[in-house]
């Protein structure tokens, strides 16, 4: 590939060693995912995977969620982090069912380890779980674990360059968030910029605009997912 910089050095397929695109795994994955999402049904449970680096706003939005659908809704969180559990304890605040996943090294979550977080719930006792994966935009698009819809949040503080450079996690989603659109200005980016950007990769998702520090946006999201 020849670019204004000249020859580009190109990975061929297979040829990165990374044992997470070993084709055996992702399969088993899958696999898995289709289990998962078996019993979710079976027990009437929606369940929405929220993606997005960290600190792109992903416990927020959940938290703004939670805050306009618990009078709706049975609600209980999977939260996925390396180590930490800062983020289920805000959540558990809001009275809901959090349970944290630790991934150790690892940069995703997998549809093993929300099996194993399934069964710490009692799925008769909810109607929506909302999953927040690891803060990352790469690896989780080749894992997914199940759920029913999936959430892609990206933020202007990130820069004006996160939707084209992360083209896979985007074309799977069913809703993308441009979060934080009270900095645009402050950081020099476009909002509208990253909209077309997430339309030319994804034209069947919903894009929104928001803020969800203030909670502008959230209420479209809801809407885009029909709940
Ligand atoms: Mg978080
Ligand atoms: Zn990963």
């Amino acid at each position: 590939m020849r670019s204004k910089v000249g020859e580009v050095v190109t990975a061929e397929e297979g040829e990165i060693y990374d044992i997470e695109l070993d084709e055996s795994i992702l399969k088993a994955n899958r696999r898995l995912a289709e289990e998962n999402r078996r019993l979710l049904d079976k027990h009437n449970v929606r369940a929405i995977d929220i993606m997005g680096a960290t600190g792109s706003g992903k416990t927020t939005l959940i938290e703004g969620m939670i805050r306009r659908l618990k009078g709706k809704y049975r609600i209980a969180v999977i939260k996925g982090d390396l180590t930490t559990t800062i983020d289920a304890e805000a959540i558990s605040r809001h009275g809901v069912e959090a349970i944290p996943v630790n991934t150790g090294k690892e940069c995703h979550l997998d549809a093993n380890l929300i099996q194993k977080a399934l069964k710490r719930l009692n799925l008769e006792g909810i109607d929506l779980l909302l999953i927040e994966n690891v803060g990352n935009l790469i690896c989780p698009a080749e894992f997914p674990l199940g759920s029913h819809n999936r959430i892609v949040i990206v933020s202007v503080t990130e820069g004006p360059y996160m939707i084209v450079k992360h083209p896979y996690i985007f074309m799977d989603a069913d809703v993308i968030v441009i979060n934080k659109v009270d900095l645009a200005e402050a950081m020099g980016v476009n909002p509208r910029r990253l909209m077309e950007d997430a339309r030319m990769i994804n034209p069947k998702a919903k894009v929104v605009l928001a803020c969800c520090r203030s909670g502008l946006g959230i209420g479209e999201v809801i809407e885009a997912l029909g709940l």
